[in-house]
């Protein structure tokens, strides 16, 4: 059903390999969304058991805080391990099925871009395929709910290696200061991940210059899927570039 104006947004399904992907690559997207009345949901495909710094235990905590901190609900998916995922059919219909369970229209995944964590392409593919899977009425596996067509599949970079190259994202405004201070907590909630680097630091500068590509304060790219469609040319009033 598309949203009438008085209808509250639709929801949102965002995923990550590792319990901070979401926070770091597009958290400030969350906390905006959220703030807006739209539900949103995060999937985590591990807990960070391979990272140098620390346990599972706590990277399950941190994750459990910052998705708090964000307003979005949380769940864990024992997928292979951190550093093993796989891509399999398997994997693609299990998350098909959360998929048909939370009936998202917008669904979140890290880019497909080779050179940064192999668990990040790897999920952006199950997930893409999972996108699909979720409408096929005839999969047995997935009979016990109804079939389920998001409207968007868009990619997050969770660094700034996991940037498409040649690709123009678009590019979401996450300007206002409370925005950026629940997005900053958000990363924060990730202690054990700071000790190597100030990764909130790293995510704010992004974001300050893509911002400045397009007259804005911070701004996070997402990179469709699909092109995008529009009914008319009315909502197509602002452009990164100023002409
Ligand atoms: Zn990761």
């Amino acid at each position: 059903m598309k949203p009438t104006p008085t209808s509250p947004p639709e929801p949102l399904l965002a995923f990550g390999a590792h319990p901070d992907d979401i926070e770091f690559g597009c958290g400030g997207i969350i906390a905006r969304e959220t703030r807006a009345g739209r539900p949103v949901h995060f999937v985590v495909c591990s807990r960070g058991e391979a990272g140098t710094n620390g346990t599972p235990g706590q990277r399950t905590a941190e994750a459990k805080r910052a998705a708090k901190i964000l307003g979005a609900t949380l769940e864990f998916i024992p997928f292979d391990g951190d550093a093993h995922l796989e891509v399999k059919a398997a994997h693609a219909i299990k998350l098909a099925g959360i998929i048909r369970r939370v009936k998202p229209a917008l669904v979140l995944a890290p880019t497909l871009e080779p050179n940064q964590h192999p668990d990040h392409p790897r999920l952006g593919q199950l997930v893409r395929d999972a996108a699909r899977l979720a409408r096929y009425g005839g999969l047995k596996e997935l009979k016990s709910r109804p079939a389920h067509a998001i409207s968007q599949l868009l990619f997050y970079a969770v660094s700034p290696d996991a940037e498409p190259a040649g690709i123009q994202p678009v590019l979401i405004d996450v300007s206002a200061p409370e925005v950026i201070s629940t997005w900053v907590k958000a990363m924060e909630a990730h202690a054990s991940q700071l000790r190597t680097r100030n990764y909130p630091a790293l995510q704010l500068a992004r974001a300050g210059v893509n911002g400045s590509r397009c007259g804005a304060v911070a701004a996070i790219p997402l990179y469709p899927n699909d092109p995008l469609v529009f009914a008319s040319l009315a909502p197509l009033t602002r452009a990164a570039r100023r002409f």
